[in-house]
């Protein structure tokens, strides 16, 4: 009875652990760093070892997964694009010993983190979700001694709205007293909403310089948000009704042929058509950085230009998204399939000469790119 009296005063907060609830990225972050120094290489820099670092994950992930194995294997592949042989045995042992932390399941508790859950879970549900490798999430789990803290405890693959609409439906949850929690606006927040949960993530105390984010930390380690330098849980309220902004880009060669790519078989929406790519803006990010993160994500190749060629309002459903499309000139050569898991064809086309079936909102898209003059259809420098 008690029970059934809670179940409809209370909210349930789902909490993610990576990032939200003790550190992480930050110890990959030092494992790149004493990599960096071990490989010693004469002519390149950190800036070049991460672009080759994020090809070799871009590859991996989706085949091994997250988390610290992937991870090692990824920086023992990298001895391989850099020196052009693969690693040694000795060599990769040498790597896996520079990750002291990641290997011993070291866990640094965020500060405030126990007083926050003892203080919630008297007026809440709490629920953890967690993704990665089953075997090294439970690990730290167990090491964190967080458990005894929630209700359930759950690792997941990935997290996907249909992940998110999995928990609700077995967990018996009312979605509208359903809030996610985490660091990822990306996986914890946009896929919560793209699912039947709310999304709140903790605001970081201090966000980290630099503006441009790591598409490979994010899909290592979850993290969508810079890494955190210490500071309690802020919660701040991403209420499902506020609008969020897409920034949509027109790849395209400067003669007037456009790049498309079909979404696969599972992607969420309209999957088997043909789109241009987008993206969500995340926190404290320009419309130019977010477009040059998205376009090196999705087609692995760096913009040359981009220009703004207008917003729309997209009403979809319960969707509400500001789309700001932009124009981005690209050298074809460079261009490949980034995210394999999302799309399995990309081709050049000329605007009056399109594919079919096409996504719902690319007439629309195309309408401003053509619209947009000399950016679209004439030849253009960058
Ligand atoms: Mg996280």
């Amino acid at each position: 009875m008690d029970r059934a009296r809670s179940a409809r005063d209370r909210q349930t907060l789902v909490f993610d652990a990576d990032d939200t609830l003790w550190e992480n990225n930050v110890l990959f972050e030092r494992t790149v760093e004493r990599y960096f120094d071990w490989l010693a290489h004469p002519t390149l820099d950190r800036a070049g070892f991460r672009h080759v670092l994020n090809a070799v994950e871009l590859t991996n992930i989706p085949v091994h997964g997250y988390g610290t194995q992937s991870f090692l294997r990824s920086l023992g592949d990298c001895v391989e694009r850099i020196h052009g042989r693969p690693a040694t045995a000795a060599e990769r042992e040498v790597i896996a010993a520079l990750a002291p932390e990641l290997v011993s399941g070291h866990l640094e508790l965020v500060p405030g983190v126990v007083e926050t859950l003892v203080e919630l879970s008297g007026r809440h549900d709490l629920l953890m979700m967690t993704k990665g490798a089953v075997a090294e999430q439970q690990r730290k789990i167990d090491a964190s001694d967080l458990a005894k803290h929630f209700r359930s405890v759950h690792i997941v693959a990935e997290k996907r709205p249909e992940n998110y609409r999995a928990l609700v439906a077995e967990q018996g949850l009312t979605a509208s007293a359903t809030w996610m929690i985490g660091n990822s606006p990306r996986s914890d927040i946009l896929a919560a909403r793209g699912g039947p949960a709310r999304g709140v993530h903790p605001e970081p105390a201090h966000l980290g310089a630099g503006g441009g984010r790591d598409p490979r930390r994010r899909r290592r380690a979850d993290a969508g948000s810079p890494p955190r330098a210490g500071g309690a849980l802020l919660m701040a309220a991403d209420p499902l009704t506020a609008p969020a902004v897409s920034c949509v880009f027109v790849c395209h060669d400067g003669h007037g042929r456009v790049l498309l790519a079909r979404r696969g078989a599972g992607a969420r929406d309209e999957p088997g058509t043909w789109d241009t790519g987008a993206g969500a803006l995340e926190h404290g990010e320009t419309f130019a950085a977010a477009v040059a993160r998205e376009v090196r994500e999705e087609y692995t190749v760096d913009p040359l230009h981009v220009e703004t060629i207008g917003v729309r309002n997209v009403l979809r459903g319960t969707a509400h998204w500001v789309a700001v499309v932009n124009a981005v000139l690209v050298d074809p050569a460079g261009v490949a399939i980034g995210e394999p898991h999302k799309f399995d064809e990309i081709g050049w086309f000329a605007v009056d000469a399109l594919p079919a079936p096409l996504h719902s909102q690319l007439p629309a898209t195309l309408e401003l790119f053509v619209s947009s003059g000399p950016c679209g259809t004439r030849p253009t420098s960058p």
